[in-house]
């Protein structure tokens, strides 16, 4: 296994050479945080959508989709306490005239204890062998007590100086730490200042407070103005949640880590809507399900953990993370937040309309409150690629050792799910029996016909596509009606009658693969 630099070095190269990701406007030199996804990446992050939605709309009666727009009255903003509190910490090094966000730098040292805490882990359970029982070592080892509690420290003071904007506190705690520059080592820094996060623009051509329009920097906040409209409609009662998949922006204070943290992102948030006292439940139950969605992939359980946080936002009274392992360390890849009855009485209030909603069986009205399920798309495709991405030692044709990159994506999130190859090129007999079977599969499945360079090449490309399938029409197709299917991760070819490539495919590429799963 490659060192961690290294996978995510080759992440983004294969990201770029296989048409997965490109910078945005690279022809001009880039944009920065702003990436195109290809055309491999658009059918990946097609998939993921689609397995997102048929796991929270199709698979739940009690929960429906929308589609609300980017743009919203201003005052929504104001309402929702992003226009006064959407902020991010900033500092900037004198030295080497770099910008970081505060709490990140704090966090990012955070994670240093942390590694030394699993690194301990993993030297013990060696020691011990089968013997090894983490959960009494992590409870009882002094080493790891000492560094649990200097995190505790750290993170409850940084929490209270983010909930309490004590940026004073902020940078004093950077000096405390010792934190330096991870570019030039410095530890000569700025004041700590915030910055409001949102881009804002202007409608039609006045200009002015009045006029200013702000990209939505969540989705959330399209389905709070709309969730009577919904529950209307729909005739829902609660529980109930909306969700949605849209484009979300943020103007980033840093943005070094390819499409981890971007300026311009998709989302794909649920918001339920619960009695008020509930709400604790409905976290509960919702963080154990999307955790089950994550784990339904196939990727190893030790690749992802629960973080809860003590630093807050100004709408949540309970939040934590789903964290993956990413190359550069556990990180954020979705928040499940209690957000109270916040948003919804802050609309009523600013718009100065009744928002309850009416319960027929206590005969009542309130503000109902409101979990959220919220997860960034380009981090789950980040996740998919880094946890995908081997490069391994096989046999060639003739025995001998040979590299090859491929791409275990999951099955069904899989861009092409089969690759239809006649053996040769230049032989019509096969190019058009191969074409049939395209024509006949491509309706139904992700598909690609390729006929160009030699076999061994191509099934090359397809590993590196993360094809889970390749179908093979040589001579013998046009005796006996079977192809060769090779899998992709096992390498290990079948022969196969025409009339069942379709059902041997989807039978682990389709989406109720994964979802039965859960
Ligand atoms: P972070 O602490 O990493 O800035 P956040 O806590 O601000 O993230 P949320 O507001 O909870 O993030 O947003 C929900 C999800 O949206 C995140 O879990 C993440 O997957 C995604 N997300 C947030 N900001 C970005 C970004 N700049 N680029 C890509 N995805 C993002």
């Amino acid at each position: 296994m490659a060192n961690m630099d290294d996978q995510f070095k080759r992440v983004v190269s294969h990201c770029k050479e296989y048409g997965f990701v490109f910078q945005s406007s690279e022809l001009y030199d880039g944009l920065s945080a702003v990436y195109d996804y290809g055309p491999l990446g658009v059918e990946l992050k097609n998939n993921i959508k689609q397995y997102w939605w048929a796991a929270m709309v199709q698979a739940h009666e009690e929960i429906v989709g929308i589609d609300s727009a980017i743009f919203m009255h201003p005052r929504i903003w104001k309402a929702s306490g992003h226009v006064d509190a959407f902020n991010d910490p900033l500092i900037d090094n004198k030295d080497s005239k770099k910008r970081y966000r505060a709490d990140v730098l704090i966090e990012d040292y955070v994670g240093k204890i942390d590694a030394k805490i699993e690194k301990e882990v993993k030297k013990a359970a060696k020691r011990f062998g089968d013997a090894f029982d983490k959960e009494q070592f992590l409870a009882t080892n002094p080493r790891v007590l000492a560094n649990k509690e200097k995190i505790a420290a750290i993170e409850g003071r940084l929490g209270q100086a983010m909930t309490d904007g004590n940026l004073a506190d902020i940078k004093a705690q950077i000096e405390e730490l010792g934190i330096a520059c991870p570019v030039s080592g410095s530890k000569n820094w700025t004041d700590v200042r915030q910055f409001n996060l949102m881009f804002n623009t202007q409608l039609g051509n006045i200009s002015g407070e009045e006029a200013k329009l702000y990209l939505r920097p969540e989705t959330a906040q399209g389905i709070f103005v709309n969730y009577l409209n919904v529950q209307k409609t729909s005739r829902k009662k609660l529980p109930f949640g909306i969700a949605q998949i849209g484009k979300a922006f943020r103007n980033e204070i840093v943005a070094r880590q390819f499409i981890f943290r971007m300026r311009e992102f998709e989302q794909m948030e649920m918001q339920y809507f619960v009695q008020p006292g509930e709400e604790m439940k409905w976290y509960e139950y919702w963080k154990e399900k999307r955790l089950k969605w994550h784990l339904a992939l196939g990727i190893s359980e030790e690749m992802y953990r629960f973080h809860d946080h003590d630093n807050l936002a100004h709408y949540a009274n309970a939040a934590a993370d789903i964290q993956f392992n990413f190359p550069f360390g556990f990180k954020e890849l979705e928040g499940i937040h209690s957000r109270t009855d916040f948003d919804l009485s802050s609309h009523e209030e600013y718009s100065g309309r009744n928002v309850k909603y009416f319960d027929p069986e206590r005969n009542e009205s309130y503000v109902p409150y409101v979990v959220e399920t919220s997860v960034g798309l380009d981090r789950m495709f980040l996740s998919m690629m880094c946890s995908a991405l081997q490069v391994e030692t096989v046999k060639d044709a003739k025995g001998n050792d040979t590299e090859r990159t491929v791409l275990k994506l999951p099955h069904a999130l899989a861009p092409i799910k089969v690759a239809v190859l006649p053996l040769l090129k230049n032989k019509p007999e096969l190019t058009e029996r191969a074409r049939k079977i395209f024509d006949a599969l491509k309706f139904d499945l992700q598909a690609q016909y390729d006929e160009k360079d030699a076999i061994g090449k191509r099934y090359r490309r397809q590993d590196a596509a993360g094809t889970p399938y390749c179908v093979t029409i040589d001579f013998e197709t046009l005796e006996d009606n079977c192809v060769t299917i090779r899998d992709r991760d096992n390498l290990k070819q079948e022969r196969v009658q025409i009339a069942d490539i379709k059902n041997y495919v989807s039978k682990t590429t389709k989406m109720s693969s994964l979802l039965s799963k859960f």
